[in-house]
């Protein structure tokens, strides 16, 4: 096959859940191959900017998280009819294809818990425990190949999600661990075109795909949550126009004034706590309407495992991702605080 039937992405991958057969396509303007499954790459046949980056847009990382595989889809199609200008190279990426068809999360294992730590020291083999162990693997061999190409280009990735609950901030990103460097002054203007002020600052090393590519590759990295968790066809489009336009922008070369970066315009938390469930008498003590970044008092108790209360520390402490019905072991809820970055950007 040397085609995308009706320039439609995304009907390809699903059609093909774990496996496709790489081609090339013929396009006049860029050069576009398709790697795998849900992984297209796109380059300008003539890279004229000055600035050259090299970005990655993932979604579907979680298989029901439709709002940025649609936003991602539509772009994909701008692009091969030439609708969307292109002026970075970009590699875009679904990462679950088999879990977009089954409307799921994951099929197995949830795959943005399989990247770097899990995965290091294993021999190739060893990550074919399932299909999501085999995928991630691969998705770090493309961001790799990816970045290789381009290996003066400034690194990006913006892997997207919806979130599971609402939230008391609609939009959110994760700025992964990196390492005590400086917060990008610029890249808060780009993610806060998108909609998105409020962040998430991680002070340790994860298992994301986000992480991975910061990580690894000193990619500017974030995981961006655009909203809640809907089916294909019933997101509101509305609410996601400037994340899309913003992506346009991007790949297309219009570059956001970082002159106008002002923290109050910001929301910047931090993890206060990480709640780990250990056995099944893991119980969260809020309602599961209970929006993120809703903040208790001190001495609310969070959750209760056995015969102990997880209590907040202080008036503010806010939740984010609470789940109790992860594995044993696992992360079950994250507490915040407000943080001020002001002496350590660039
Ligand atoms: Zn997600």
């Amino acid at each position: 096959m040397n085609t995308i039937p009706n320039n439609d992405f995304l009907s390809l991958t699903r059609e093909n859940e774990h496996q496709l057969t790489p081609f090339t396509l013929d396009h006049e303007q860029c050069v576009v191959e398709i790697w795998d499954t849900g992984v297209i790459y796109f380059c300008p046949k003539n890279i004229n900017s000055s600035r050259k980056k090299a970005i990655v847009l993932s979604s579907a990382i979680h298989g029901n998280e439709t709002a940025p595989i649609e936003i991602c889809n539509d772009i994909i199609t701008g692009l091969l009819t030439n609708t969307i200008n292109l002026i970075h190279p970009t590699l875009f990426i679904y990462g679950n294809p088999a879990s977009i068809n089954i409307g799921e999360r994951f099929v197995e294992e949830n795959l943005n818990r399989l990247f770097s730590g899990m995965q290091k020291g294993k021999t190739p083999l060893a990550r074919n425990e399932n299909k999501e162990q085999i995928r991630a693997a691969k998705l770090e061999d493309f961001v790799s190949q990816f970045y290789q190409k381009h290996i003066n280009a400034e690194r990006t990735h913006y892997d997207l999600h919806t979130a599971i609950r609402d939230s008391a901030h609609e939009k959110f990103a994760v700025y992964p661990f990196i390492h005590g460097k400086p917060w990008s002054k610029e890249q808060f203007e780009i993610v806060k075109s998108m909609g998105v002020t409020t962040f998430l600052l991680m002070q340790k090393p994860a298992t994301t795909f986000s992480y991975y590519s910061s990580n690894v590759h000193d990619a500017s990295s974030f995981t961006i949550e655009l909203g809640k968790v809907r089916p294909f066809g019933e997101n509101d489009q509305t609410k996601f126009a400037a994340t899309k336009a913003t992506l346009i922008n991007l790949i297309g070369g219009v570059e956001v004034d970082t002159a106008k970066f002002d923290s109050s315009a910001y929301q910047f938390m931090s993890v206060h706590k990480e709640v780990v469930k250990h056995n099944e008498s893991f119980k969260l003590t809020f309602a599961d309407d209970v929006a993120n970044f809703t903040a208790f008092n001190q001495g609310d108790v969070f959750a209760t495992e056995d015969s102990n209360d997880i209590k907040a520390d202080q008036n503010g402490e806010a939740i984010v991702f609470p789940n109790a019905h992860v594995a044993n072991g696992q992360r079950a809820l994250l507490t915040v605080v407000p943080t001020n970055i002001e002496d350590n950007l660039i």
